[in-house]
């Protein structure tokens, strides 16, 4: 007899996370590993907003804060959405949630019930499908082609819809595969949801992660019957390199933020207070850090996508956001469990299994580390894929 809840036997740790301490723990042991497993900026957060964050701690903003989050970070919130990507929202639609790991499992609990169907286009980021598992409801995956991107359709999403169907999670500049979706694009997939009644979930936590002149296009924007059925997902992980701090936001429509109020007030009370001070450092201080990091990782992107198209037996597709490679493994005929356990024991090289993303046939290689580590690491990848 178990004591664990049935729908839990089908939840996978988070394999991103799970690659990423297995290469911390050996090279704490004295190996010499190259990791591009976590997609975590090797950034240091910046001074400006660790010092808001001392001066908070001081002034004593060490108590609970409203569950949605602080006004004032809320407002800041508000005024980004506005200037960067004109959507108007009225703070009472915004809520501060604890890292967008966190936003994502709020809006799917605050939308899906037991039986209720998401629809998720793979290659997908890790924890959708388990998100929604936990949440009671069913992940429909839906594969998506190379030829197009690895962009949902409009009529691949028509054709996965079912009398069951609530959501449709959307994540562009998408990771793992780093494809953009254009207006157009955005614009087909909401007519579908529109006329279907289908809640979308726009991602967009690489939004300024974007390459070759590529325009990031937030969901909401398309047209008004965008922004009343999508919920718009940020946070400041990624472009802030503040992964540890736990900060991510979400925009939407009035009841389901009422909704997502409701369960972080049950079940996490606040976000950190004084981290949320830090939040507001961020996103109203200088943004200037922003492009030298984004010059930094298309570089990064460049070198790595020159040195891929010359390693054998591996296929890769130019990403044009994010940070990160899928590249294809299928003549080399391992499935990806095996191929990323003998990369990293025999060759020193950590990769997230794209079976986590529902890609068996792949490896994701991230490129939020150093160039030398890059380097180092695609010359063991090469090695690797010439022996096999
Ligand atoms: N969405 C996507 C697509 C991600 O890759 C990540 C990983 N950081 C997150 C959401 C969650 O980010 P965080 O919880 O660190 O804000
Ligand atoms: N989102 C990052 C990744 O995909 C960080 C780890 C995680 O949250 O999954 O690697």
């Amino acid at each position: 007899m178990s004591f664990i809840a049935e729908k839990f036997s089908e939840i996978a740790p988070s394999q991103t996370l799970a690659i990423t301490a297995a290469a911390k723990k050996m090279r704490d042991e004295g190996q010499d590993v190259a990791s591009f497993g976590a997609g975590e900026p090797d950034f240091d957060t910046p001074q400006h907003i660790k010092d808001a964050c001392i001066e908070a701690l001081q002034d004593g903003k060490t108590k609970y804060t409203p569950a949605t989050g602080i006004p004032e970070l809320k407002e800041a919130v508000a005024a980004k959405f506005l200037l960067e990507n004109g959507l108007e929202y009225e703070e009472s639609q915004i809520s501060i949630n604890c890292g967008a790991k966190h936003s994502c499992y709020n809006a799917i609990l605050a939308c899906c019930d037991p039986e209720d169907e998401v629809i998720i286009p793979a290659p997908y980021w890790t924890s959708y499908p388990e998100m929604v598992r936990l949440s009671g409801a069913e992940p429909y995956v839906v594969e998506t082609k190379r030829e197009n991107g690895w962009k949902l359709t409009a009529d691949e999403f028509e054709e996965a819809i079912s009398g069951r169907t609530r959501m449709l999670i959307l994540n562009s500049p998408n990771n793992p595969t780093g494809s953009v979706y254009s207006k157009e694009e955005l614009e087909a997939l909401v007519e579908v949801a529109e006329s279907e009644d289908i809640i979308i979930l726009s991602d967009e936590i690489y939004e300024k992660l974007v390459y070759n002149d590529k325009k990031h296009v937030s969901t909401a924007t398309v047209s008004e019957a965008a922004k009343n059925l999508t919920i718009t997902i940020n946070g400041l992980s990624k472009v802030y390199s503040m992964t540890g701090w736990r900060l991510g936001y979400t925009a939407a429509p009035p009841e389901i933020a009422k909704a997502i109020g409701i369960i972080q007030s049950h079940t996490t009370s606040n976000p950190t207070s004084f981290a949320q001070w830090g939040g507001i450092a961020a996103l109203q201080g200088d943004q200037n850090m922003i492009t030298d990091m984004v010059e930094e990782y298309d570089m990064r992107r460049q070198y790595m996508m020159s040195r891929l198209q010359g390693i054998k037996n591996v296929d890769v597709v130019e990403p044009e956001g994010a940070f990160y490679f899928l590249v294809d493994t299928t003549k080399i005929g391992l499935n990806s469990m095996n191929l990323t356990e003998k990369l990293l024991s025999r060759y020193l090289v950590a990769a997230v299994p794209g079976a986590a993303f529902g890609y068996d046939q792949s490896i994701r290689l991230s490129y939020a580390t150093s160039l030398d580590i890059i380097k180092k690491g695609l010359d063991r990848f090469e090695e690797f894929c010439h022996a096999h």
